[in-house]
């Protein structure tokens, strides 16, 4: 029987790129730890903070807002929710989402905001992507992007954290230097500071595999949407995560070494290089945009929708 390596109790879960075993509650107490290290290393988190998690209803964001809230009250922040509800009807997919969204909410006793799309701007995803013919992700992240930032402002979020893990980390480094899109990897960062008319970002998750997120899920009996959205990730990025699975397996703990490598010793570099684009405020709405109107807005004229 392998033991738990602190109490000597049997071991519950196995982190291989550690070579430890431990008890489903030193597991807990090392899981958490690990975040509060990261929230402090970067500095994404000040007392008084009021940090909005964006949470989707699947298992990263869903493990991010329980150990934000657990974290909250040891480092003296607050936490509230926002969802989107972005109305995508095949297989049930955003009606199961916004079900465990809003549970979690409650059971945590948060403040929340809750945005159907259709609701509020008269569209679904889908219907926006039919209507321009673009693929879904790229109107869905679009729309994300803008939505999430509005809803923090108008809630009046310091900063918004979502759940990008250490191996979404490690598939953005290695798929952005197979493209050579280096000026996008600078922006690449822990935290991204607020500007006028944004909301700062942190990445809470950004130093736990995500191997540790389901086991964190599974011993506290968190539920999740444990649905991948229909239309799913483009294909390259999960040629790159299966990729980067067989390296790990081999030398376990490389992951973490690429990523901590990488904000260490590449950002700087990339961020002296990269600076950030000048932006102007959108004619139409006031957020931020390189050119007259923001690419939300334009989303809107060419579906002639209402906002
Ligand atoms: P993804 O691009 O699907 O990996 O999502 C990245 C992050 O965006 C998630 O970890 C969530 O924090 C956030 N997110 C995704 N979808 C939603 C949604 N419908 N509502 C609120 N936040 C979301
Ligand atoms: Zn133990
Ligand atoms: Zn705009």
């Amino acid at each position: 029987m392998a033991t738990c390596r602190v109490c000597g109790k049997e071991a519950a879960v196995r982190l291989r790129y550690a070579n430890l075993w431990l008890c489903r509650e030193h597991f807990l107490e090392f899981f958490e730890r690990r975040v509060e290290r990261t929230l402090r290393r970067y500095g994404m988190v000040r007392e008084g903070d009021r940090i909005g998690v964006a949470v989707s209803g699947g298992k990263d964001s869903m493990v991010a807002l329980y150990v934000l809230s657990r974290l909250g009250e040891r480092v003296g922040f607050e936490v509230c929710g926002l969802h989107i509800d972005l109305g995508i009807s095949a297989e049930n997919y955003s009606r199961v989402c916004l079900q465990r969204v809003v549970e979690a909410f409650r059971e945590l006793g948060l403040v929340y905001r809750v945005l159907s799309l259709k609701k509020e701007y008269g569209f679904t995803v889908e219907e926006a992507a039919k209507r321009v013919r673009r693929p879904q992700c790229a109107v869905c992240g679009l729309v994300r992007r803008y939505v999430l930032n509005k809803m923090a402002l108008e809630m009046g979020v310091t900063k918004l954290a979502t759940g990008h893990h250490l191996n979404d980390f490690a598939v953005f480094i290695v798929n952005n230097v197979v493209h050579a899109n280096y000026a996008y990897l600078a922006r690449l960062k822990p935290m991204l500071l607020a500007r006028a008319g944004l909301v700062a970002r942190i990445r809470p998750l950004l130093e736990t595999p995500e191997h540790d997120i389901a086991a964190y899920a599974r011993f506290l009996g968190i539920r999740y949407a444990d649905i991948r959205c229909p239309y799913g990730a483009e294909e390259p990025t999960k040629v790159v995560g299966r990729f980067l699975e067989i390296v790990e397996k081999r030398s376990p703990g490389i992951t973490m070494m690429m990523v901590r490598g990488f904000i260490a010793r590449c950002l700087p570099i990339l961020e002296s290089r990269f600076g950030e684009e000048e932006v102007r405020a959108c004619k139409e709405c006031g957020y931020p945009t390189t050119g007259d109107l923001c690419a939300f807005c334009r989303l809107l004229r060419r579906i002639g929708a209402r906002r």
